[in-house]
């Protein structure tokens, strides 16, 4: 929030601060993102009034959630049946399984965790971008993952991290969240979109923001 005055909504485009040079006729600025908003959109959302800080965010949410859902159409990313997920996954438990045996260290995400270790960084801590979202299923297929994950290799987790820096270094719950859940969402990318693993490590990027 710029100050304690009320944001107010740019609807004239000549007085538009935004960094784009021209604003669509059709366009008007989220007064809370800044991001540009069918101006439609706003004036069924607010039925032609001004809105407090606490509707601007409201809207904002709004705005963001529709265009997600444009995106997640255009893109072809395709339903999610949350019922299924957890069996899904566990029909990975083989595949897992031999990452933790010591096959992780192959992995695309595996390598990448490693050179982290090996250059020092943030030995213990986890930052935030070191929690891989794996792509269009979120926050909610995040911790299905982790959690179905653990469930079935708690115990083979806690056995192998003394032998393997890849799983100790972070702890292995931070090896689940760098390595597995992401390896482990590649795969059901690519079963969901029939894609190889690279195609579908780059779905996972750029679905980040529209996940749940
Ligand atoms: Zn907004």
């Amino acid at each position: 929030m710029p100050d304690a005055a009320l944001p107010q909504l740019v609807l004239s485009p000549t007085n538009s601060p935004s960094k784009s040079t021209v604003v669509e006729p059709d366009k008007i600025i989220c007064p809370i993102c800044e991001d540009l908003v069918d101006e439609e959109l706003l004036q069924t959302f607010s039925k032609g009034l001004k809105m407090d800080v606490a509707r601007q965010a409201k809207f904002c949410r709004l705005h963001k959630k529709k265009s997600a859902e444009q995106i997640w159409e255009a893109k072809g990313y395709p339903n999610i049946e949350w019922s299924e997920l957890k069996g899904r996954i566990e029909r990975h438990h083989d595949h897992i399984k031999s990452l933790i045996a010591g096959k992780a260290s192959e992995t695309h995400f595996g390598s990448l965790l490693m050179e982290k270790i090996k250059s020092g960084q943030n030995r213990t801590l986890l930052k935030t971008d070191d929690y891989l979202s794996p792509g269009y299923y979120g926050l909610r297929g995040m911790s299905l993952m982790t959690e179905t994950i653990v469930e079935m290799f708690s115990a083979l987790l806690r056995k192998r991290a003394p032998q393997d820096k890849l799983i100790s270094a972070r702890g292995y719950s931070g090896f689940v969240q760098a390595v597995l859940v992401p390896e482990l969402a590649v795969m059901l990318i690519q079963e969901d979109m029939s894609l190889s693993a690279e195609k579908a490590r780059g779905v996972m990027q750029d679905s980040r923001a529209v996940g749940e």
